[in-house]
């Protein structure tokens, strides 16, 4: 079973920016208010993320670290629909099996109960003793990848390492603003965002992650039409390199890179865009769950749209139309 593991991990699990992901989707799925995470050496010594969720049972606890053991999917209709971020229990079996893994978690509002398991590499049955923890739940995740060698040696210098998962961070604290956050890399605050979900509090956020010069040049829109939303901001092209990445497409708060969505936005450009310049947006579409199919690939960020010609047509004209009027 462990090397179902690590080959699974192999799916899920290419770098300390996916781990940070996997646990950080846990902790929203828990319901948390309040995520904390830490890295250490760009999250290949360690990665512990620390939520005020629902905490996990002392029952439950080495559930959890086995496959295919999720909470979340209840019957066949659940799976169509996968309205929870989660994807079939693969992901704390798959990076305790590269990975020493410690988990903390306590249900109860007493702080002084709580229990921890731990993980570690071949180790089959994980026991579980007690460990006091306030409520909610922390995974520590430490030398990723210390018994497979041939991926560790995949992974690049610290200051890149630490880019992707300060990138996965990224898309997860735009995708929901009304959770607390902070992130901390060797010991240093690099973020600490504040919840809130009105537009100052938002548009807080998103200078804080995209730095203020994208909201100098970014127009707010927020359209709806035959049962899709389309809202967020839209940058007009600037020159700077630096910001060519700044492009952010979430759909029913799931980061996406799609191609549907990408034609569409291209085209909607397409008329203000000189030679060189970038797009920047952060957009949210939202829609009926049944419209969409997001678990084409756990980590592949793609989508299936029941009706692609809708969605197409709906995000182009939203966008032809805001960008035309950032023009007049
Ligand atoms: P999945 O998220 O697909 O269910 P995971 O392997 O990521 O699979 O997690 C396994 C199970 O562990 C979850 O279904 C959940 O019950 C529990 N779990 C993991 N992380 C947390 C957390 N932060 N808070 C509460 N429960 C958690
Ligand atoms: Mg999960």
């Amino acid at each position: 079973p462990r090397l179902t593991n690590q080959i699974a991990a192999g799916e899920v699990v290419e770098r300390p920016a996916s781990v940070l992901k996997e646990l950080v989707e846990n902790a929203i799925d828990a319901g948390s208010r309040r995520i904390e995470l830490e890295l250490e050496a760009g999250g290949a010594k360690l990665i512990r993320v620390r939520d005020d969720g629902s905490g996990i049972g002392a029952e439950d606890l080495p559930l959890a670290l086995s496959r295919h053991a999720t909470s979340k999917i209840f019957s066949l209709e659940e799976l169509e629909e996968v309205a929870s971020l989660g994807f079939r229990g693969e992901a704390l079996a798959s990076i305790s099996s590269v990975s020493r893994l410690e988990l903390v978690s306590n249900r109860e509002d007493d702080p002084k109960s709580g229990w921890r398991v731990v993980a570690e590499g071949r180790q089959m049955e994980p026991r579980i003793s007690p460990a006091p923890h306030p409520r909610g739940t922390s995974v520590i995740v430490r030398d990723l990848f210390f018994n497979t060698p041939a991926r560790r040696k995949f992974l690049r210098t610290e200051k890149t390492e630490f880019g992707h998962a300060e990138e996965a961070f990224r898309r997860l604290a735009l995708s929901r603003y009304d959770i607390g956050w902070v992130l901390r890399h060797n010991q240093k605050v690099i973020h600490q965002l504040r919840p809130g979900d009105d537009d100052l509090a938002r548009e807080k956020r998103l200078g804080a992650l995209l730095g203020k010069g994208f909201l100098d040049n970014a127009l707010h829109l927020d359209l709806e039409a035959s049962g899709l939303r389309l809202w967020g901001w839209v940058g007009l092209p600037t020159h700077s390199r630096a910001q060519a990445d700044q492009q952010y497409f979430f759909v029913n708060g799931r980061v996406v890179k799609d191609r549907l969505v990408a034609h569409a936005i291209r085209q909607a450009y397409r008329d203000v865009l000189f030679h060189g310049r970038q797009p920047v947006f952060v957009l949210y579409l939202e829609l009926d769950p049944q419209l969409v199919d997001v678990n084409v690939h756990p980590t592949k960020h793609e989508v299936r749209f029941r009706d692609g010609r809708l969605v197409h047509d709906f995000l182009f004209s939203s966008l032809h139309r805001a960008l035309g009027e950032t023009r007049a």
